[in-house]
């Protein structure tokens, strides 16, 4: 059996955290593919394509890994796609609450679809894209934090004009 599993989220920008789960699911499913969110951010810093773009930069070194976009409902772009099962990554008990409300409605409107967790790396454990931006924003450093494409991404985007 080929397993499909799909990694959908706002990845604004992709963060070290998101690598980490993206590199140990590839080695578990047999295609995994990157879904990002059109409309999953109100006002993303990065455009969609600039999402997918960092995306493949940061995965082209894992060859069962696929970076696409979706817009609507996940359900539809799951089984568009023959996928059975959704990855998530699970940081800190507030995580919880929301994955738990998506997981369970998303059974809703696609029972045969399986959302799987995995654990956070404890080295990303209070990584998130927000606090990158929120770092970079004020001109702190993000070493090791991101990808160095989106490290390059994020200086260019709040060099000083
Ligand atoms: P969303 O807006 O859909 O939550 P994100 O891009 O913020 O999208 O995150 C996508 C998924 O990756 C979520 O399941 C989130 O919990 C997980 N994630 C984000 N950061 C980390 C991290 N540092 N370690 C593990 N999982 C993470």
């Amino acid at each position: 059996m080929v397993l499909i599993a799909v990694y959908p989220g706002s990845f604004d920008p992709v963060t070290n955290g998101h690598l980490d789960i993206i590199e140990r699911a590839s080695e578990i499913f047999n295609h995994l593919l990157i879904a990002v969110g059109k409309h999953a951010v109100k006002s993303p810093l990065f455009s969609t394509a600039e999402r997918v773009t960092m995306l493949k930069e940061a995965t082209n070194h894992l060859p069962n890994v696929e970076v696409d976009w979706f817009d609507g409902l996940l359900s539809d772009y799951v089984r568009q796609k023959g996928a059975r099962i959704i990855v998530r990554g699970l940081r800190a008990v507030s995580d919880f609450d929301y994955e738990l409300q998506m997981a369970l409605t998303l059974k809703k409107l696609a029972p045969a679809v399986e959302t799987v967790f995995m654990m956070t790396n404890s080295k990303y454990i209070y990584l998130s894209s927000s606090i990158i931006k929120e770092i970079a924003g004020y001109g702190g450093c993000i070493h090791g934090l991101v990808p160095d494409n989106v490290e390059a991404a994020l200086r260019r985007k709040f060099k000083p004009e």
